[in-house]
């Protein structure tokens, strides 16, 4: 699953990304209201933890910008402050549940469970390609009657690969999104998934193949045997 953190003071956004991931979520961070507001509306991440008090746009006016254009992933508001308006605001504006600050890890990760359990019709046990079964709670790959295990990087490129079907992944769209803010990570890095990853469909006698479109990045294909 894919968390977004919007949250402008650095050292606690990066600190809810180690908390998440760390719990076996991807997460992102964006620092400001406008990247963040962009990032939120996108709808590909599962649920945003969400600063009410942001620069340039607040977390209050991402939300509602958020369900007027009828994205609904949900949304864990943090407020540093106890009034109960900020509270009300953000839950009027489309928010699911809010956290005040400073909180513990244990809490967020409840309400975070608690949150992306809620969207079940969003929530799918496995993704289908051609012959491809990807088993998104065991991470197992199956094809016919062979399976291999993914480990947590190859499954967040599979699952990401297999999602988008028709449209080109890019490198840096799986870089942001599988690897996160981590800045050490480079492009060398997918390019060794991808071919770990094609040993594995081969070794499983798929027919799809992940195929290289210079300068655009991978796509699934469906060859004949
Ligand atoms: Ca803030």
């Amino acid at each position: 699953m894919n968390i977004l953190v919007v949250e402008d003071e650095r050292n606690l956004a990066d600190a809810i990304c180690r908390i998440v991931q760390d719990a076996g979520y991807v997460a992102e961070a964006c620092y400001d209201g406008r990247t963040g507001l962009v990032s939120a509306k996108s709808g590909l991440y599962d649920a945003v933890i969400l600063d009410v008090m942001l620069p340039n746009v607040s977390g209050i006016e991402i939300v509602h910008q958020m369900r007027e254009e009828h994205v609904a992933t949900p949304v864990l508001m943090l407020t540093a402050r106890t009034s109960t308006s900020d509270k009300v605001e953000g839950l009027d504006a489309g928010a699911d549940d809010y956290m005040t600050k400073p909180f513990e890890s244990p809490e967020l990760l409840a309400r975070l469970r608690a949150l992306t359990r809620r969207q079940g019709d969003v929530v799918l046990d496995e993704l289908v390609y051609a012959d491809l079964v990807l088993d998104l709670s065991t991470h197992d790959l199956r094809c016919g009657d062979r399976s291999v295990h993914l480990s947590g990087k190859e499954f967040e490129v599979m699952r990401m690969l297999m999602s988008s079907t028709s449209r080109v992944v890019s490198k840096q769209d799986l870089l942001t999104r599988v690897w996160g803010a981590d800045g050490e990570t480079s492009e060398n890095s997918v390019e060794a998934y991808i071919s770990f990853l094609r040993k594995k469909v081969n070794h499983l006698k798929s027919k799809v193949h992940i195929t290289t479109l210079r300068m655009l990045g991978y796509r699934l294909e469906v060859f004949p045997v």
